[in-house]
């Protein structure tokens, strides 16, 4: 199915088409796509011109959102429904496009394919929460003689913008729940690995959607700002860091903004936890994808009288773990991070740390874009003097703390400008309850790592980490608006 969207180039490296509204075209240049694995050049993606994304823009605004809406609700699940096989036919493809393109572990890869998959799938149920309100008028001497509905309205046209790390996933989660609640989209995928998205959108052209209710914007981030602008579209739904998502909302003025940024997630780790048990989940959430996670953990907090031994098992755990090259290690937990850059940034991270005083527990390593998982132990006082705390990491990086005692872990955990999950460990249920009630964070997992699946519970930030929920039924409410019926009996 994806014979039809690229063409092999003259050095043998295929050379993608993007999709406007209905038709697959060529841009006015291409951009290379590197593999983070090997710095290969794997694909070269088309760049479109101003006026073909004017004619991308204007097509799915100006037909597009009237079909969308004009497609049957059981009609937009048959085409989802139909896409999820699709891709279950064509799950191979995805999987290694995503170990080459973003350079993830295979597990990782596999992991987010079927979550896409089974997001695909769930819109037969999702579509039920697409529902409004019924307001009788006797409760007022006003209202007496009326009633209103309140029904879930398209915004008509939305802009859907995904980040590096999950790019077919997130990508999907934003497609998805438009498409879902009759709105027509424009998706703007990440420019270092925007494959996994090109392949969904073709997977969703041959799904029996309205053609020209989509379009996939490949262009780069810098060039987005008459677009954000633009008064056709209504909304704009973000995912990437916080920096960026501040930009948006200042460019584009008055529109809905559904906003998931950075993160700065604590583990707090109370006295009478399981230790080991919660280090084990405390690695995973430092290294996976190599912490190139929103919901990675950054901060941990441990009480006093179980610190030493919490950190003589973390670094013991964590000295085990190594980036590995994904192709050549099928069970590699963490590979590369997306580019040199990136490593380049740890490291000045690392650096500014030691500077401060942080002291590291395991020797920094790193190897082009492969970086070993680095814990620096810090104490209070040092903490908000350092980049790792107040930017927004993106790396295997973690800051270890001792705590006196549970109110000291939230006072830290909560002097954080970001807000976005949190995890506590702990054998104590009111313990957890108390410790959970008091974050300033949207999503607190007790007894284990922030983690949100396909999001079947609905996530997402306070604070600097965002504005609105995503998730299952959650991100239909940020994708559409409401609109009052009221009706007159006089
Ligand atoms: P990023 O902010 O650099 O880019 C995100 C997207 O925005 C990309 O598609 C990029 O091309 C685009 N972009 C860049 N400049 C733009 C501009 N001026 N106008 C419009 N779009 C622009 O983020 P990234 O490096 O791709 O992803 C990592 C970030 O994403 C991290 O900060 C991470 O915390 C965040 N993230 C958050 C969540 C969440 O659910 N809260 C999930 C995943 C990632």
């Amino acid at each position: 199915i994806f014979d039809e969207i690229y063409e092999i180039g003259e050095d043998g490296v295929p050379e993608f088409k993007t999709y406007i509204a209905g038709k697959w075209i060529y841009g006015e240049k291409f951009k290379d796509i590197k593999s983070p694995i090997n710095g290969e050049v794997i694909a070269r993606v088309s760049i479109l011109s101003r006026e073909q994304i004017e004619e991308a823009i204007s097509t799915t605004y100006e037909i597009g959102r009237e079909k969308i809406r004009d497609y049957p609700g059981e009609k937009r699940i048959s085409s989802f429904l139909k896409a999820a096989e699709m891709m279950k036919e064509a799950f191979d493809d995805f999987v290694r496009i995503l170990i080459l393109d973003a350079g993830k572990p295979k597990s990782n890869a596999m992991g987010e394919v079927k979550a896409t998959i089974e997001r695909l799938e769930k819109t037969t149920f999702e579509f039920g929460r697409l529902i409004g309100d019924y307001i009788p008028g006797d409760w007022s001497e006003e209202t007496l003689e009326s009633e209103a509905i309140v029904k879930r309205e398209p915004y008509g046209l939305i802009l859907a913008i995904s980040p590096f790390n999950y790019p077919l996933f997130i990508s999907a989660t934003k497609v998805i729940p438009a498409l879902l609640s009759g709105n027509a989209v424009l998706l703007k995928p990440a420019s270092a690995d925007p494959l996994a998205p090109i392949l969904f959108t073709r997977v969703l052209e041959l799904s029996g959607l309205p053609k020209e209710s989509f379009s996939l914007l490949t262009v780069p981030g810098g060039f987005m700002d008459d677009i954000v602008r633009d008064k056709r579209i209504r909304a704009i739904t973000f995912t990437g860091s916080t920096e960026v998502g501040e930009h948006i909302i200042r460019t584009g003025g008055i529109k809905a903004y559904h906003l998931e940024l950075g993160g700065k997630d604590p583990a707090i780790v109370l006295n009478d936890a399981n230790i080991e048990e919660s280090v084990e989940k405390i690695v995973k959430g430092i290294v996976t994808y190599s912490g190139q996670r929103c919901d990675a953990i950054r901060l941990i907090l441990v009480e006093e009288d179980i610190y030493e031994q919490f950190r003589e098992s973390l670094v013991a755990q964590l000295s085990k773990i190594e980036p590995k090259n994904p192709l050549e290690d099928e069970n590699a937990i963490m590979g590369p991070l997306i580019d040199e850059d990136s490593a380049n940034y740890i490291e000045e991270i690392y650096k500014d740390a030691i500077e401060k005083g942080a002291r590291p527990l395991l020797e920094f390593r790193r190897r082009g874009n492969y970086v070993w998982p680095i814990v620096l132990e810090v104490n209070n006082e040092i903490l908000p003097t350092l980049r790792a705390f107040n930017e927004d990491v993106f790396g295997p990086l973690a800051l270890l703390i001792k705590v006196k005692d549970e109110d000291e872990a939230i006072e830290i955990a909560n002097s954080s400008r970001f807000g976005l999950d949190a995890a506590v460990f702990t054998t104590c249920e009111k313990r957890a309850r108390k410790v959970a009630r008091k974050l300033e964070v949207g999503s607190v997992f007790i007894n284990e790592y922030p983690r949100h699946g396909i999001g079947y519970y609905p996530f997402g930030g306070m604070k600097d980490s965002g504005i609105g929920r995503e998730g299952i039924g959650y991100s239909l409410e940020m994708l559409t608006t409401t609109k009052t019926i009221v009706h007159n009996f006089r």
